[in-house]
């Protein structure tokens, strides 16, 4: 690329996914040949802005042409198309910085989960949405069902095999995943993994098994866990991410049973009191004030709720 892109910031409202304009090849043949807005992968980090630019944006490039296989992900407020391109064919970091004019002082692939700058519910879930798009265009090359190759078809949003006999559409997955406080009177049950820093601890989560209805994986992973059972399951809210194609379910249930027996996933579970669930809620805000996580919600709302 002869010159250098145009930086924006993310749009701050939702984008409208517009999905009736994926298979307009003509409107996006325009889109793509105007002055259409990038959000960049590589490897499964987003760019982000570093030092006092510590913020995500979109590019505008002066050849986008060149990008392989853009996702359109929707139009912003402002009527601007957003596209998703993956570099990760490029070897390293820094040949991908360069392939945008961008030197690494300015700005780096970093994985969302990483990222410690702020952040609005609109730019993480456009940044999810854009990371989840590449992540499954690289694990869905090729034809589950046959073996052959697959191509990007309606804007990105289907992968079609290659194969005339098969020609299966494979499209994006989401996988549901429970997250659950359980509570006692004054009590909720958090657990750690052996991989987390000293003291940090969460609700139990677990991903849902086919056949299962939502209430059966949080009755199932939370006896699975502690061996405790629950009653009252009740859904909170939902969030897509941290992994690239799993969308979190939150939920409260209250425990039947209080004696904990460990499973093999954990290393530590035990009840907290509430007050040390609220001590728990601040060290984690100040630890991560840019990740307002459901786990961290769900413990928040319980302790202010109590
Ligand atoms: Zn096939």
């Amino acid at each position: 690329m002869s010159n250098l892109p145009a930086i924006h910031f993310l749009p701050s409202e939702t984008l409208e996914r517009e999905a009736h304009r994926r298979v307009d090849a003509e409107w996006l043949r325009q889109q793509l040949s105007g002055s259409p807005q990038f959000i960049f992968v590589w490897r499964g980090g987003n760019l982000f802005g570093v030092g006092e630019n510590k913020r995500a944006f979109a590019l505008e490039v002066p050849e986008p042409e060149k990008l392989l296989n853009p996702i359109f992900l929707g139009v912003s407020g402002q009527g601007n198309a957003l596209f998703a391109a993956d570099l990760s064919t490029l070897p390293s970091e820094e040949e991908a910085l360069a392939f945008l004019h961008l030197s690494p002082d300015l700005a780096r692939f970093t994985p969302l989960r990483q990222f410690d700058g702020l952040l609005s519910l609109a730019e993480r879930s456009l940044l999810f949405y854009s990371r989840s798009m590449t992540h499954w265009h690289q694990e869905q090359k090729f034809c589950n069902r046959c073996g052959h190759a697959t191509l990007p078809e309606d804007a990105g949003h289907i992968m079609g095999c290659t194969n005339p006999e098969c020609a299966t559409k494979h499209f994006p997955r989401t996988d549901p995943a429970t997250i659950m406080l359980v509570h006692a009177d004054d009590h909720c049950l958090l657990g750690r993994q052996a991989a987390w820093p000293k003291g940090m601890y969460s609700t139990l989560a677990g991903f849902v098994e086919p056949g299962e209805r939502l209430e059966e994986a949080v009755y199932r992973e939370v006896k699975e866990e502690s061996g405790i059972e629950v009653k009252n399951i009740r859904y909170f809210g939902s969030q897509p991410w941290p992994f690239p194609q799993s969308l979190m379910l939150g939920f409260f249930a209250e425990a039947e049973t209080k004696e904990i027996t460990r499973g093999i996933e954990l290393e530590d579970v035990r009840w907290f009191h509430l007050s040390e669930a609220k001590e728990l809620v601040e060290r984690l805000a100040s630890r991560f004030p840019h990740l307002d996580t459901i786990a961290r919600r769900l413990i928040r709302h319980w302790v202010e709720n109590r």
